[in-house]
Parts: C-alpha cells; sequence; structure tokens
C-alpha cells in the first residue's frame, strides 16, 4: 500500500504534461503516474505516417524519456477504482491511495466490435487504419498497392478521438492516386455515421466545396458492422432506415474503429456518466462528485472535440483549478472548450480548424483559417510536434490562447 499527494493515471498527452506541471510544484516523489506502455506516441502525427510523410518511429519516445524525472512511474495499470476511499488498485497487486487524483487515460478503441475487422487487418492488406500503432504501418503501402476500384474511408457510431482524421486520409490518398494516373478508375466514398461530414459549419462547408471538387462520394448516417475479407464486402448499418444494411464491394478501406470510455472506468459508475466518460465539471474539470478528483482529456465527458490541443488548454485550467483545490479553495479554472484540428486536405494543404465548446471558431491568426494554406500545413507537419515533445510535455504549454490575444490586439476572436 502507497501513498502519494497526487496520483495520475495514464502518461499520455494530458497525464505526461500534468505530471511535468505538478512534479514541478511537489518536488520529488510526490507524484506517482501509472503508465502501462513502454512507447509514449504523438498520434496526431498517425495521419501523416499513413500518408508516407511521416515515420512511425518518428512519433513515437521511450516513456522513461518523457516522464517527468521526479516523477515515480508505476509501469502498470489501473484496474479498479474505489473513489470513495482514495484508493486505485493496480494490475501488479499493489494498491495506491492519493489525496489528489487526475485521471487521464485517453480512450478506448474497440476494434472487436465490427465482426470481421481484426481478422480483415491481419489478413487482407487493403485493410488500414491510422488510429492503432499495430496498424498505422499499413495504410501507405495499402494506398500504394491500390490499383483502381472502390476506395472506403469509414466514420464510426460513437464519440472518436481526432473527428477530422477519418477524412484527412481520404484527401491525401485522393491525391496520390491523382498522381499516381488511377484516379479516372476509382471510386471515393466517405461512409459516416454522422449527419454531416464536419460538426462545425464554417469548417463542413470549405470541406464539402472540397468533396464536390474532387468527386468524393459522400454516404452519411451509414455505420460499419461488418467486413468480409474473402469476398471485400463492407457491410453498413443504414441509421436512418431501422433494420437495413448495404453491403460494399471494397478494393482499399480505412477503417476508424468504434471508441469508449475505458472498460475500468466504465465499471466505476461512481465516476461517470451514462455514456461511461468521466464525469467532470466542464468549465473547472473537477469530477462532479469527488472534489479531488480531476480529469483531462479524452476520457472525460467535456463535450468538446477529442484531440491533443484540446488536452494542452485543458493542461492550463486544471492546473489552476487543482492549485485551487489544493488549497482549500474552489477551483477557478474556466474552459472554453477549445480544440483544434488541422484538417489536411492534400499534401501541401492545410485548413485549421480551431473553435469554442458553441462550436464558435477561436482562431489563432489574424488571417480566414477556414480557406486552406500551405502555411497551415508547415504548422501542422513541422511546427506542433515541436511544441508537443519540447513544451507541452514539459508542463509549459497551455494552447495558444495568448498568441492569440497578442495576434487580436487583445481580444479572444
Ligand atoms: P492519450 O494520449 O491517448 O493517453 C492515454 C494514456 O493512458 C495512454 O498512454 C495509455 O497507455 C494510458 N492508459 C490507458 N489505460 C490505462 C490504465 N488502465 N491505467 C493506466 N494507464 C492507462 N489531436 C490533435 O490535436 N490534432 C490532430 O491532428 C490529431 N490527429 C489524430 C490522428 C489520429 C490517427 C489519432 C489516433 C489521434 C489524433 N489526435 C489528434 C487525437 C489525440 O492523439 C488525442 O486526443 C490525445 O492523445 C488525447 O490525450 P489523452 O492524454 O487524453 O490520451
Amino acid at each position: 500500500k502507497k501513498h502519494y499527494p497526487l496520483v495520475v493515471i495514464g502518461g499520455g498527452a494530458g497525464g505526461c504534461s500534468v505530471a511535468a506541471k505538478f512534479c514541478r510544484k511537489l518536488g520529488k516523489g510526490k507524484v506517482a503516474v501509472v503508465e502501462p506502455a513502454e512507447y509514449h506516441y504523438y498520434q496526431p502525427m498517425w495521419t501523416l505516417v499513413g500518408s508516407g510523410l511521416k515515420t512511425v518511429d518518428q512519433s513515437a519516445r521511450a516513456m522513461e524519456t518523457v516522464l517527468p524525472k521526479h516523477c515515480e512511474w508505476l509501469k502498470t495499470r489501473a484496474m479498479e477504482f474505489i473513489p470513495e476511499k482514495n484508493i486505485v488498485h493496480l494490475q501488479n497487486g499493489d494498491q495506491l491511495n492519493y489525496d489528489f487524483l487526475v485521471v487521464a487515460m485517453g480512450i478506448q478503441l474497440n476494434y472487436d466490435k465490427v465482426k470481421g475487422l481484426l481478422e480483415a487487418l491481419k489478413t487482407d492488406p487493403s485493410v488500414c487504419s491510422n488510429y492503432w500503432r499495430e496498424t498505422v504501418e499499413k495504410t501507405y503501402p495499402a494506398i500504394k498497392n491500390f490499383k483502381g476500384g472502390n476506395a472506403i474511408f469509414t466514420f464510426p457510431n460513437t464519440p472518436i478521438k481526432c473527428a477530422g482524421a477519418p477524412q484527412k486520409i481520404m484527401y491525401l490518398a485522393e491525391e496520390h492516386w491523382n498522381k499516381a494516373g488511377i484516379r479516372d478508375k476509382t471510386n471515393i466514398m466517405f461512409n459516416s455515421s454522422l449527419g454531416v461530414l464536419y460538426p462545425v459549419k464554417k469548417y463542413g462547408d470549405r470541406l464539402l466545396e472540397i468533396v464536390k471538387e474532387r468527386h468524393l462520394t459522400l454516404n452519411l448516417k451509414r455505420s460499419l458492422i461488418e467486413i468480409r475479407p474473402n469476398k471485400k464486402e463492407a457491410i453498413f448499418q443504414k441509421l436512418d432506415e431501422e433494420g437495413k444494411t448495404e453491403t460494399y464491394k471494397y478494393d482499399f478501406i480505412h477503417v476508424t474503429p468504434p471508441m469508449s470510455a475505458p472498460d475500468v472506468l466504465i465499471k466505476c459508475t461512481n465516476l461517470t456518466d451514462p455514456t461511461g466518460f468521466l464525469s467532470v465539471n466542464k468549465n473547472t474539470l473537477q469530477h462532479t462528485k469527488y472534489p479531488n478528483i480531476f480529469g483531462i482529456g479524452d476520457c472525460t465527458n467535456v463535450p468538446t472535440s477529442k484531440t491533443t490541443s484540446a488536452v494542452a488548454a485543458q493542461c492550463g485550467v486544471l492546473e489552476k483549478s487543482l492549485v485551487d483545490a489544493m488549497a482549500g479553495k474552489i477551483p477557478g479554472g474556466k474552459y472554453d472548450g477549445y480544440t483544434s484540428c488541422p484538417l489536411l486536405v492534400g499534401y501541401s494543404q492545410c485548413i485549421l480548424a480551431e473553435f469554442d465548446y458553441e462550436g464558435q471558431s477561436l482562431e489563432t491568426f489574424p488571417f480566414d483559417q477556414s480557406k486552406r494554406r500551405r502555411s497551415m500545413y508547415h504548422v501542422k507537419k513541422d511546427i506542433l510536434p515541436k511544441i508537443y515533445w519540447n513544451v507541452m510535455l514539459k508542463g509549459h504549454w497551455n494552447g495558444p490562447q495568448t498568441f492569440r490575444r497578442i495576434m487580436h490586439f487583445g481580444k479572444d476572436r
């Protein structure tokens, strides 16, 4: 049985950044990070890995080199939360006691929820998925080896991380096939469970223009439920016609899997809302029931798009709220839902979406970011990874708010 003033569950984007902030404040040995993985991945790079612009190694660092030196890294998994007793049970048999807890476990990928998908990912080279370390390296070879026919890109019927990623890879693949001279014998489809292409209108409208311009087919309200690799068939449930399914032949398919809150969290209903995600106050990030518990990132129920950039903005809020709570005050952090999505629409073009809880744009630069630009492509490909590794994971990045205010002469918009 061990006791720490602060326990952080998960050493991903949120956990690592928060641990760095609080190791500096509390000192050596006061912060424990529970994280089973050997490697830390900068997942936003996986769209670039899937399109051949980066390698998976460039997205990885050994966990011990990114976690703060002064934390205690417990290389195991959280298995059970007992929040009323301030206890977390770990897979290695240890029991942790905490004064304050930060839950930063990310979102769970549920590839097994689509019948035949795990097998298809193993056996069929034309089935790929950028969302998983085990499969992200299949995408670029599949794009290169595609000889024409039906190419399908899916979006599942659940909350997901980076809601832009399922379509970014489509625009990149289309450009590749165009250059390869096989575009005229290729039918590209975006089969999405959503009722719209992209939920924020300002950017969604621009993306729709691109879809029309490049003759991509949009099949909305369709959720992938089965893949039959032996017949090269993908079966979709029609969400607007009860009980109806549609079968598509595929020659290439990029799958975004269904996702959910982690099972360990779902099991502890005292911590979650009915959707299974950690229930926090969307402004302060404090748990709605247990004042010594806070949440950050993809595992929480904050109603914004789940991204690393949202996590960055949440870091500053969580820091303020947790410092207040540790001092016995009411948490004063106020998160506005800031999130961002660099929508790559080609090998050198990007629309940099940035918006808040209301879907109102909160753009950093003083020009219209819904226009595709090469400069924003370089922000995504070259600048953001540097900020991530060198500034954010060290606990020094709370999102671009300060830059935004400077560029907008002190105002937010
Ligand atoms: P994660 O970074 O996923 O970290 C969660 C950590 O918790 C992991 O290290 C995991 O091992 C650990 N964990 C899980 N279960 C347990 C347990 N039981 N006990 C202890 N630890 C546990 N975001 C952007 O901002 N821009 C983009 O362009 C972008 N593109 C993306 C493209 C792809 C293909 C993908 C997959 C993601 C993309 N994202 C993007 C989203 C971004 O990666 C996530 O939103 C971000 O990593 C969330 O941070 P997090 O800390 O909540 O979760």
